[in-house]
């Protein structure tokens, strides 16, 4: 048995989408499942497209998921002379060869295809065969390498996602492998790659499928007819709510866009791996039974859709399950975004003890942090409703003691109800008016725990005017 060695291979031409996070973490939990490795590779021949601010992104993106690799970041166009090696390896045994058509030509081919109803494709005109008269190279062109496809015959693999799968040799042509500058095209670096790689298992968007058997055929003639390739599975296409593919015109399509959001990396695990996965009727679960569960089996065949209410619900799930200190740093860095610098750790993460089970992100969470050192602005509504005439002296008698007592919850408790006693109020009288004026809403957890998680001051000052 080869050792597990799986890998994720995004283009750097924008930011981590989520259907390669999802294909990432199968990679990732594959490998990590076996005791194999996992190697991130950066396909960046598109070089038109492909940045380096869209490479960093990928990167924070997958640091911030937790998926960690064992080799890489590899560029693939750190490895031209390889690619370049192998062509002419190809070349030479007669697996591919040099074609001189310009673009105009090729136009014309396809033209003239349409016109004759045929299916475009490349018919061969400077593929060599036997007794075949290849016209001189024409001055000036640059040639591309091709792939001499098998004519005859059929590629068939056994799909991890979707099962048997076959495709006749006759519906590809002789694809492209290097272009004119020397650069391959993806289908030639990923196998160059996942041979060199010695890549076992390659999970991968079903918008592939069409470019296995080319993947397939170009390995055997790199490595000869009984070469073992590496086990595809293709996984269906995530949809958007419409039942259309996902797309950055309906909605947020990257990682990065979630975190910004307040998603927690292990909640967008957890909801990208249920999409598409499932363990029984498991919902929740850790980054660790998601490695001891995933054996590549139980991989849904059909399209999942993209549910932003349960992403929310998983998410609010793991908000719940958070430890307070770091759910603390995580609001620390959200307040910072707002302009509040230096808010205390330890305030913070008593705060998220006592407000995370009803925050549904960490932007949530960060607003009602905000509430302790930014202004807040009571509604004009909650003001009439709950600070009355009738509350006022009893606000102001506690502002007077509230001055004085030892600043914690047991002591500020005490001293609502004191007031309370004195002016012979209930609590739901008094504390919805101390929580529209202190926090700037209505509802809040246990007022005096809430009240001990601000600075006195703050306490004093809002309660002034009454
Ligand atoms: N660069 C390709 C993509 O992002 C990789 C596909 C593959 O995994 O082979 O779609």
């Amino acid at each position: 048995m080869k050792p597990v060695r799986t890998r994720i291979a995004p283009s750097p031409t924008g930011y981590l989408h989520l259907g390669t996070a999802r294909t990432a973490l199968y990679s990732w939990a594959y490998a990590r499942h076996h005791g194999g490795q996992f190697v991130l590779r950066i396909e960046d021949t598109d070089v038109a497209r492909s940045t380096q601010e869209s490479t960093e992104q990928i990167l924070d993106a997958m640091r911030w998921l937790g998926l960690d690799y064992d080799e890489g970041p590899i560029h693939q166009m750190s490895r031209l002379e390889r690619y370049r090696e192998v062509a002419e390896q190809l070349i030479a045994a007669g697996h591919a060869y040099r074609c001189w058509c310009t673009p105009e030509e090729l136009d014309a081919m396809r033209e003239a295809q349409r016109a004759r109803g045929d299916k475009t494709r490349y018919d061969g005109r400077w593929r060599p065969a036997p007794g075949k008269q290849l016209p001189p190279p024409p001055a000036g062109v640059q040639p591309v390498v091709r792939l001499a496809n098998p004519l005859h015959g059929a590629v068939s693999w056994n799909d991890l996602v979707k099962g048997p799968i076959t495709i006749a040799n006759e519906e590809i042509d002789d694809l492209v492998i290097l272009r004119s500058d020397g650069v391959p095209t993806y289908n030639f670096a990923v196998v160059v790659d996942d041979w060199d790689m010695r890549i076992t298992h390659v999970y991968r968007g079903d918008e592939h499928i069409n470019n296995t058997p080319w993947q397939i055929n170009i390995l055997r003639a790199i490595a000869g007819p009984d070469v073992e390739p590496p086990r595809y599975g293709h996984c269906p296409i995530i949809l958007g709510e419409d039942g259309l593919k996902l797309s950055k015109r309906r909605g947020a399509v990257s990682v990065t866009a979630y975190r910004e959001l307040g998603y927690l990396p292990e909640a967008m695990l957890n909801y990208l791996a249920r999409l598409g996965w499932s363990h029984g009727d498991d919902e929740i679960f850790t980054r660790a039974q998601m490695v001891q569960w995933f054996d590549g089996s139980h991989l849904a065949r059909s399209p999942a859709q993209w549910d932003p209410a349960k992403l929310a619900w998983v998410n609010a799930q793991w908000m719940k399950r958070g430890d307070d200190a770091r759910l603390a740093a995580l609001v620390q860095e959200q307040l910072a975004g707002r302009g509040v610098a230096g808010a205390d750790a330890a305030t913070l993460a008593r705060m998220a003890a006592l407000f995370k089970d009803r925050c549904t992100t960490l932007v949530e969470l960060a607003d009602w942090a905000a509430m302790l050192y930014l202004p807040v602005a009571p509604r004009a509504q909650d003001l009439a409703e709950h600070v009355g005439e009738a509350v006022k002296p009893a606000l102001r008698a506690l502002r007077e003691r509230l001055a004085e007592v030892a600043w914690e919850a047991a002591p500020i408790a005490a001293a609502v109800k004191a007031v309370l006693a004195e002016h012979g109020l209930k609590m739901p009288q008094l504390a919805p008016a101390l929580r529209v004026l202190v926090c700037g809403r209505a509802q809040t957890p246990s007022i005096d725990a809430v009240l001990a998680l601000f600075a006195r001051d703050v306490v004093l000052q809002r309660l002034q005017h009454v």
